[in-house]
């Protein structure tokens, strides 16, 4: 069977060579296809532990409600997600001291320590507030084709109270918030169409299927810029969940969230927005008493700069609902099948090709699009990772820092 997911769906559109390259390189009958970089990219496993920790909050809240401890017990989870998976190193430029490379792992975990946090104290009480929760991250698929398989799993599926509409929770981290992106993400059609589908092609026990699923509610959760840090010669995420600023004289210590606060002139007693002052220096928040997680309790309670505002304004958004389209799905799904299938064949006829022949193959049928049209930046600053082994030639990807990709769905592994 052929599976696909949004993902290299996604993949695809961005590049075709990185379709290849990341899914269906070296595929056969009993290997799932692709390669990823043996290091573990940053930003994309601070995501997995945010939403490792925020899947157990909500599966907690759902059977037990929030507390402390609960809200802990998810921060563990989602930490030691992302321990384990850059325990193997993580992908950085080279020219970083072993000092950067230190930080950037302690701000990774901080981060996602905070997010976890911040979700068990603001975001997921405000979603109990108005909707149950129903499921979550449960794998699913549907039929795309007779052939190809699509497989999904959503952050949650959730049931607004006061309607009983139906809702996909989506939960993404992101550096900052782009508005027009998710508005016309595919995210917004592809999960609602394949939950449905699922209930239409599987004898599930659930939640009054085949009932219409209304749209898509997104959660961002945002990093925030990076800039440069001459002391540490790397680039920080400019974040109240990890950066904070502190005053320290030897004898007392005092901790801000902003760099800005509001001052009145004492001559004219106009207001204005002014500067910390020179005596505050930038600080982790792990170095806060008692870590991270006591630092985002004391901003959550206003006890740190209140006058300054929610120090959590700019970290996390939930836009207006992502309502579907049947026009819109109808429209994708065509789309979507007719690349799938083609997909399908040539990576067939590729796989089986070797030197020269397969050379010409790939570049007639994955072209390296992304390379001519963005100079393969995907995002502004992020390079492909495939840059290693796509831009020279390469016979053996494997030894070159990349190992055969792990399977983002189980049921991909298990046929
Ligand atoms: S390195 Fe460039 S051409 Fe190759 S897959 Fe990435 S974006 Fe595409």
């Amino acid at each position: 069977m052929n599976w696909t997911d949004r993902s290299r769906i996604e993949s695809y559109q961005v590049c075709p060579r990185l379709r290849w390259w990341g899914y269906e390189w070296g595929r056969t009958d009993e290997e799932i296809g692709g390669l990823e970089p043996e290091l573990a990219r940053l930003e994309l496993e601070i995501g997995s532990g945010v939403h490792a920790g925020v899947a157990a909050l909500l599966t907690y809240a759902k059977r037990h409600g929030l507390t402390d401890p609960v809200i802990e017990d998810a921060v563990a989870l989602g930490t030691a997600a992302f321990a384990v998976e850059t325990a193997r190193g993580i992908a950085l430029p080279q020219s970083l001291t072993p000092e950067a490379v230190e930080f950037k792992r302690r701000e990774g975990a901080a981060m996602v320590e905070g997010m976890v946090w911040l979700a068990g104290l603001r975001i997921v009480p405000a979603i109990l507030e108005r909707f149950e929760v129903l499921e979550v991250e449960r794998e699913g698929w549907a039929s795309l084709t007779p052939e190809i398989r699509f497989a999904y799993r959503p952050d949650a599926l959730l049931r607004e109270k006061e309607t009983g509409d139906l809702y996909i929770w989506s939960l993404k981290t992101a550096s900052e918030l782009y508005e027009a992106e998710f508005k016309r993400s595919m995210q917004g059609l592809s999960e609602v169409w394949a939950r449905e589908q699922d209930n239409l092609e599987h004898d599930h026990d659930s939640h009054d299927p085949p009932k219409r699923i209304m749209g898509v509610q997104m959660c961002f959760i945002l990093k925030g810029r990076k800039h440069e840090d001459k002391v540490r010669g790397c680039k920080v995420h400019y974040s109240p969940l990890t950066r904070a600023f502190l005053r320290d004289d030897g004898i007392t210590h005092e901790w801000a969230w902003s760099w800005d606060v509001p001052k009145t002139n004492y001559k004219t007693g106009e207001e204005y927005v002014g500067k910390l002052g020179a005596n505050f220096r930038a600080a982790p928040t792990w170095q806060y008493p008692g870590g991270v997680g006591e630092w985002v309790k004391a901003l959550h309670r206003g006890e740190i700069q209140p006058e300054c505002g929610d120090p959590f304004g700019k970290v996390w958004a939930t836009p207006e609902p992502y309502f579907r389209s049947d026009l819109e799905t109808v429209s994708w799904l065509r789309q979507v099948r007719v690349q799938e299938e083609a997909i399908v064949d040539n990576a067939a006829e590729v796989n089986q090709l070797e030197g020269l022949e397969r050379e010409v193959a790939l570049d007639e049928l994955f072209p390296q699009e992304a390379k001519w049209t963005r100079g393969c930046y995907l995002y502004p600053g992020v390079e492909c990772e495939m840059v290693p082994i796509c831009l020279t030639p390469c016979d053996d990807p494997l030894s070159r820092g990349f190992r055969r990709r792990r399977a983002n769905h189980p049921q991909e592994a298990g046929g």
